[in-house]
C-alpha cells in the first residue's frame, strides 16, 4: 500500500537522516528500487515527473503498476509514489490518479501567485490525505524541459510557504538538477541554516543530488534536509552499464538479445546506485 511521506519525514527529521527520492521510468527502474528498499529496509519515495507519468502512458497506469508491484513483490516497506516538479493540473491529474503525495512547483510563478496556488493544492490533497511539497526559489538546471535559474531562496518566503501547511519544503541553495558544471560553487550552507531556522522543524528537500559531494549531503542533513532527490545518477549508471553490455557484444551471444538479459545490467547498476545512496542517507534500517 502507498503510504503519503509525513511519518517518514518527521522520522528522518527527528532521526537526522534523509529518505532518498529516486525517479522512475519504466518497470525495471520501479522494481530495482522497490527491491532495493526492501532488501535495506529503507522507507523509499518515487519520484515521477510529468514528462515520465507521459512516456509511461499516463499517471494511471504509473500509480496501478507500483500498487500492483508493491503486493506482488511483497513489499513492506513505506512506499511514497511522488509527482515530482507538478504543474498545477498535473498535480491535480496525479491526486485523482493514485499518486500518495505531490509537489507543486510554483517557483517560477511570483511569491504572490505561488501562495495562492500553493494553497489550493494543499486544501485539495488535505481532503484525500496526501502529503505536499512546495518549492522556492526555483532549482537550477533542466528537469524535463523546465529550465530553472539556479535561484537562491529567500528564507523569510520559505517561512511564508511552510505557514500554508506544506509537509516538505524545497528551496533553491544552489542546486541544480543534471550533472554539475566543474566550476559550480557549492551549496550555499548559510542560507540552509537560515530557512532551517525560519521554519522551524519543516523536513527540507535537497533536489539535484546527482554528484554533491558526500561531505556536503551529510552537512545537508545535519541542516534540516530529509528528502534528497536522485535522479541523474541512476540513468547515468544505467546507460553505462547497457553500453558496457552491448559493446561486449554481449546482445550477439546466444539469446543475449532477449530484453530481459538485455536490460539486466543497467537493472543491476541502478540497485547498486540506490543500495548506495540510501547508506550515504542514513535510511537503512529505518523501515
Ligand atoms: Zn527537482
Amino acid at each position: 500500500m502507498l503510504v503519503n511521506v509525513k511519518e517518514m519525514m518527521q522520522k528522518a527529521r527527528d532521526g537526522k537522516y534523509a529518505v532518498g527520492q529516486f525517479n522512475i521510468n519504466n518497470l525495471e527502474w520501479t522494481k530495482a528500487i522497490l527491491l532495493t528498499a526492501e532488501e535495506q529496509k529503507s522507507p523509499v519515495i518515487l519520484g515521477v515527473s510529468e514528462g515520465a507519468g507521459k512516456y509511461m502512458c499516463g499517471f494511471k497506469t504509473v500509480a496501478d503498476m507500483v500498487s500492483a508491484m508493491i503486493g506482488d513483490l511483497g513489499i513492506t516497506v513505506p512506499v511514497a509514489l511522488h509527482l515530482d516538479h507538478g504543474s498545477y493540473e498535473g498535480a491535480k491529474k496525479a491526486m485523482d490518479s493514485g499518486f500518495s503525495s505531490i509537489m507543486f512547483d510554483g517557483s517560477h510563478y511570483d511569491i504572490d501567485e505561488n501562495i495562492a496556488k500553493t494553497k489550493e493544492i494543499i486544501d485539495l490533497c488535505a481532503e484525500r490525505g496526501l502529503s505536499v511539497e512546495a518549492e522556492v526559489g526555483a532549482i537550477g538546471g533542466e528537469e524535463d524541459g523546465v529550465i530553472g535559474g539556479g535561484e537562491v531562496a529567500d528564507p523569510a518566503e520559505c517561512k511564508t510557504i511552510a505557514d500554508l501547511g506544506v509537509d516538505i519544503l524545497a528551496a533553491g541553495i544552489g542546486n541544480i538538477h543534471g550533472k554539475y558544471p566543474a566550476n559550480w560553487a557549492g551549496l550555499r550552507f548559510d542560507v540552509l541554516e537560515e530557512i532551517n531556522k525560519a521554519t522551524v522543524g519543516m523536513p527540507l528537500v535537497l533536489h539535484g543530488g546527482t554528484g554533491i559531494p558526500d561531505d556536503m549531503v551529510k552537512k545537508a542533513i545535519s541542516l534540516g534536509v530529509c528528502k534528497i532527490n536522485v535522479n541523474t545518477e541512476c540513468q547515468l549508471v544505467f546507460a553505462e552499464a547497457t553500453r558496457k553490455y552491448i559493446e561486449a557484444g554481449k546482445d550477439l551471444e546466444g539469446k543475449g538479445f532477449d530484453p530481459r538479459k538485455l536490460l539486466a545490467p543497467g537493472f543491476e547498476a541502478i540497485k547498486e546506485k540506490v543500495k548506495e545512496k540510501m547508506e550515504l542517507f542514513g535510511s537503512v534500517g529505518k523501515a
